[in-house]
């Protein structure tokens, strides 16, 4: 059994679209279908959509979250209800092709070793430049810096094994960065590379700052570096003051002393002012994850269930 795990976030326009394309590529394919929408607290008719869908259709089963938690939460949420040996999680704007999915199950016949087929955008067209630009800065900063591998366009979308899902789901951690994870548990994966495609239906819902401070959570979830550079600036400044204190010792020495120093000694508070602010900030970022980790929420809440299980 396939289990399709579908977070949806007002998506009320795409989910029957996204039904229609997959039921053809259930139709194609011998293994028993488990679809698992996630209504993540979603302000339009979602839940009525999926409520309908699952009275036509026994396949199809839906988890509506008490308010919005985010694509990862729900993410986690399908993954913990999924009962299928495969497993693979989706857009509902069909911008991850259903079709890849026969050539993904494919590959993970082929290769008993391989655990996951992931894709790959290797396009971006369509996208605002400036959020590509941002895209690719981000996997280059993230994988000098961290110790996971992210792979540049790497979707969600991916095909993975019982034994990869129940790996990702001991990362039961509260600050998911589910591409940090899907790497971080390793596991054999080859990615599919693809041309991109824009959603069907419905706006995205990911803003430029909203992308941005995603991509900060993903660097401070998965990389000790910005906290180590408080050690690396403090260090530097440490030497450059000591070096400072010599030129100006000898310097009094040999010229006296005419008490003109104003200028520079602004510029040195200002510097450390800065430095000390920036790096007070950066150790509250990580402050701020243990802060919540700590309080060890729930990371979804489910308010209504599809009554019946397939199984
Ligand atoms: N999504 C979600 N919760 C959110 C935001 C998005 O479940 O808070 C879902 C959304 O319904 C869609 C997927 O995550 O199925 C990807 O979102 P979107 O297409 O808006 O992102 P983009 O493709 O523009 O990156
Ligand atoms: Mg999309």
């Amino acid at each position: 059994m396939i289990s399709v795990i579908v977070p949806c976030f007002n998506e009320e326009e795409a989910i029957p679209l996204f039904y229609q394309e997959m039921e053809k590529i259930r139709e194609q394919m011998e293994e028993t279908f488990e679809y698992l929408f996630i209504n993540d607290g979603s302000k339009d008719r979602t839940l009525e959509v999926l409520r309908n869908l699952a009275s036509q259709d026994e396949a199809v089963q839906y988890l509506s979250f008490s308010r919005n938690f985010g694509k990862e939460a729900a993410l986690y949420a399908g993954l913990k209800e999924a009962s299928g040996d495969l497993v693979t999680v989706m857009d509902v704007d069909l911008q991850d092709p259903p079709e890849m999915l026969i050539e993904m199950k494919a590959m993970l016949e082929i290769n008993a070793d391989l655990d996951c087929v992931g894709t790959r955008r290797v396009t971006r067209d369509g996208e605002p430049p400036i959020r590509s630009f941002f895209a690719t800065l981000f996997y280059k900063v993230m994988n000098k810096i961290s110790q996971v591998e992210v792979v540049d366009g790497a979707r969600d979308f991916r095909l993975m094994r019982r034994h990869m899902v129940d790996g990702i789901l001991e990362v039961s951690e509260y600050n998911r960065f589910s591409k940090g994870i899907f790497a971080w548990v390793g596991f054999e994966t080859e990615y599919l590379p693809y041309e991109n495609v824009e959603r069907v239906a419905g706006e995205t819902s990911w803003s430029f700052w909203k992308l941005l401070s995603y991509s900060i959570e993903g660097i401070i979830n998965f990389s000790e570096v910005p906290l180590n550079i408080a050690s690396y600036l403090g260090f530097l400044t440490f030497l450059l003051s000591l070096l400072m204190m010599v030129v100006i010792v000898i310097k009094t020495l040999v010229f006296g002393d005419p008490t003109i120093g104003w200028p520079s000694t602004i510029c040195i508070i200002l510097f450390l002012g800065g430095l000390q602010l920036m790096t007070i900030g950066i150790l509250g970022k990580y402050v701020s994850k243990v802060f919540l980790e700590t309080k060890k929420r729930p990371i979804y809440l489910v308010k209504e269930k599809s009554k019946k299980k397939v199984d």
